[in-house]
């Protein structure tokens, strides 16, 4: 897939890397380039500016681009390191692989996947889809109706992929983990077997499948894996911790032959083991390779002390842990700070408040986040910043690709590249007047045996009532099978669904037709539309708010699951109320340790100012008001390490929160301010700075070929734009 090939890149060949910005352990990583390598550190010790210096250091030595395989939690994380890596050589023209697990099971599943059976053109389903497959099943298998007290179509669909992330056979799992289930242990082996095989003949593959099959390959295909691992002679890794033990197997049958594998990770940043991840990977490495070199980082280059050592006690109190010990030299008089707000109108008024002094101080807005534990935790905090001039991006809630009108018109789209794909058919063939879900099975049939959908729908014996509706159907795939540009084929598709969106959603279509504009740009932004489709599921959009097209610098919110790796000058972590954090659910036990490991990595994302807040009184699920205490993490905590802030905003014996001091600029060079001009197409030239209203800023990698230009962007790796379509302009 040509977006998870990043190429770095730069204007003069030959300046030489410079490791002084290493320290002596950081470089000995990033120099032993042979044979497997562990490095085990806590947060902020330089793991991930290890592996950049190192994919540098590679080519530096003259590896080929190609044979470096970076592997990261987000396909950002990758691109922006791998930008990173280009910056520090100043070098041209470089290939070097990088993206998620699944983003490379894609990639290579495309085109080894015939091994196993698979078409190249599979639609990759979300866990929305997944879970509307197995609705349909239990419907044709007879497992729904009020007597049967069969189990949700989320939980199904929980048990599937849990045993799956888990490496645990299905009726284990059942018996482990859903005990109270195993009367239907029978009926929900029978339906995962339907479920595996109603994917296989629509051409479709979940997240799990991405990477089961990604595996399967290595492991029962001896001439793909002797390809592909000779094909990637360095292999990296980052945040190893939260890999599963497929994602493990994978990294240990990549490396055969060679062994040039490094992982990096830290134990005590393990938070998504609710998907199989466990951070005892990162304990059996060394055991997988035996030459394992381990290699520990202990200066922490990203906090003041007082921030420091208020983390190292959040995870003092862990149950398990490798011990690690961190230092910072960099000192700072600021304590964190810890807020308890009347309610949450409070608490969201206060981290307000602070934002606004915090910026009064010379802090950027770019330089400041908002953590909390679940995307509707910010509600109250997103009201307040909307009164105010504060602009923000929210990250880690809903996607943007999750709604119903959204996948409606994405189905259309996934139609064109995988006509098999009964699960859109019967979407949007649900839409037609009276056309119900027998009917619309019948024709899904009719299709895939057909020659293509437009002949097959227009040949289609219809009855009276809705053969009208069936024949603007197939017109339009008709139409869209002589159309391979992504921005027309949108047009063709909204020309037909727009009728039909304004009657669905009669009552809020103006609302979501914002989101279907936000579809739009992001469309233009693609020369290929299965390379769409894929992002769409791999890499989904975040909802519309703070994706807007100006230059404007904005706050984040973000959910801390999707903060890891990254870091401010001033972070708050919000909802710190007993009962919300840890979340109520979570017992003691394996699921209370994750919780913990969970605020240290919040709590670790700050680099001068951390404030810590929670609301005293929450709403129940039965809008009742509660009492409620702040988290036992806090509680647990040594006195001293932090100051309390009362409310009227008086703050504790210590020094005063907001010294002048100017931001420190992010490590990036790139220009982040520069003005837009209008675009010329002559204009673009190779190495024109350029910006994009969802992809942000980039750089032209080639002059236009035709009406098409390649351009790569820092957080989006390669894209081939299409000039008619998007909104490009150069700055
Ligand atoms: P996390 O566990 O949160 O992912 P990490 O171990 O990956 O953290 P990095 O993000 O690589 O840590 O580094 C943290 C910060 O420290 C970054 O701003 C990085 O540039 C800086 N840093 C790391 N090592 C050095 C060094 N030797 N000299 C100066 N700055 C450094
Ligand atoms: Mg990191």
């Amino acid at each position: 897939m040509e977006n998870d090939i990043f190429q770095t890149s730069g204007n003069s060949v030959g300046a030489s890397l410079n490791l002084a910005g290493l320290n002596p352990s950081q470089r000995e990583a990033v120099t032993r380039t042979d044979g497997p390598l562990l490095v085990i550190a806590g947060a902020g010790s330089g793991k991930t500016r290890t592996l950049v210096y190192r994919v540098a250091y590679l080519l530096e030595q003259g590896v080929d681009p190609g044979k470096i395989l970076l592997l990261t939690f987000t396909r950002k994380a990758s691109q922006e390191m791998l930008w990173r890596a280009g910056q520090l050589l100043n070098e041209t023209c470089r290939r070097v692989v990088g993206g998620t697990f699944h983003g490379i099971a894609n990639m290579l599943l495309r085109k080894h996947g015939h091994h196993l059976g698979f078409g190249s053109s599979f639609t990759i389903i979300d866990r929305a889809d997944a879970e509307g497959i197995i609705n349909l099943l239990k419907g044709s298998l007879g497992l729904t109706g009020k007597d049967k007290q069969f189990p949700t179509k989320r939980v199904l669909v929980n048990i599937l992929s849990g045993s799956v992330n888990k490496s645990i056979a299905t009726d284990d799992f059942i018996y482990d983990s859903y005990s109270h289930l195993s009367e239907h242990v029978d009926d929900i082996i029978n339906l995962e077997k339907h479920y595996k095989e109603f994917k296989f003949n629509n051409g479709l593959m979940d997240y799990d499948d991405l990477l089961v099959n990604w595996k399967r390959l290595l492991d029962e295909v001896p001439d793909a894996r002797q390809e592909i691992a000779a094909r990637y002679s360095h292999i990296m890794v980052d945040e190893y911790q939260d890999t599963n033990l497929i994602q493990a197997d994978i990294v240990r049958l990549l490396a055969y032959g060679h062994e040039n594998v490094m992982v990096v990770g830290d134990d005590s940043q393990s938070i998504y083991s609710f998907r199989g991840a466990d951070f005892y990977n990162i304990m059996r490495f060394p055991k997988v390779f035996k030459d394992t070199q381990i290699i520990k980082l202990e200066e922490n280059y990203r906090s003041t002390q007082p921030i420091l050592s208020l983390t190292n006690d959040i995870i003092r109190n862990a149950t398990e842990k490798y011990a690690k010990t961190l230092f910072t030299q960099i000192e700072g008089n600021h304590k964190p700070r810890l807020f308890a707000g009347r309610d949450e109108r409070e608490e969201a008024a206060f981290v307000s408040n602070k934002i606004a002094e915090l910026r009064g101080k010379g802090i950027e807005l770019k330089n400041i986040a908002v953590l909390f534990r679940s995307g509707f935790h910010s509600y109250k905090l997103e009201m307040e910043l909307n009164s105010t001039s504060v602009d923000f991006e929210k990250r880690g809630g809903l996607k943007l690709t999750e709604s119903a009108h959204m996948k409606d018109l994405i189905a259309f789209l996934r139609l064109r590249v995988n006509p098999f794909d009964t699960l859109s058919w019967n979407r949007i063939l649900l839409h037609l007047e009276k056309v119900g879900p027998k009917t619309a099975r019948k024709i899904a049939d009719a299709i895939a045996g057909g020659e293509s959908p437009g002949q097959a729908l227009s040949e289609y014996p219809c009855g009276k009532n809705w053969a009208a509706g069936v024949a603007k159907l197939a017109q339009l795939f008709k139409d869209m099978e002589q159309e391979t540009i992504p921005g027309v084929l949108y047009e063709r598709v909204w020309a037909y669904y727009q009728p039909l969106f304004e009657k669905i959603y009669r009552d809020d279509f103006p609302k979501r037709q914002k989101d279907l504009d936000q579809l739009k740009s992001i469309v233009a932004g693609y020369d290929n539309l299965q390379t769409f489709v894929d992002d769409t599921t791999l890499d989904p959009p975040d909802t519309a708010k703070g994706l807007s097209t100006d230059d404007k610098e904005r706050m984040i919110l973000s959910t801390i699951h999707s903060s890891k790796g990254l870091e401010w000058d001033a972070v708050f972590v919000m909802g710190l109320a007993d009962g919300r954090f840890p979340h109520a659910g979570a017992g003691i036990g394996e699921q209370w340790e994750e919780e913990r490991r969970l605020l240290y990595v919040a709590a670790t994302r700050a680099r001068r100012y951390l404030y810590l807040t929670y609301p005293r009184v929450l709403m129940t699920p039965d809008r009742q008001f509660r009492r409620v205490g702040m988290s036992p993490f806090l509680s647990e905590l040594r006195s001293g390490l932090f100051e309390r802030i009362d409310r009227d905003g008086m703050e504790g014996s210590g020094p005063s929160c907001l010294t002048a001091q100017s931001s420190s600029s992010s490590a990036m060079t790139f220009p982040k301010k520069a003005k837009k001009k209008k675009l010329s197409v002559g204009e673009l030239n190779k190495g024109v700075r350029v910006k994009h209203p969802f992809f942000g800023e980039g750089v032209v990698n080639d002059k236009p070929q035709g009406r098409s230009v390649e351009v790569i962007f820092q957080r989006h790796g390669i894209k081939t734009l299409h000039l008619d379509y998007a909104k490009l302009s150069i700055i």
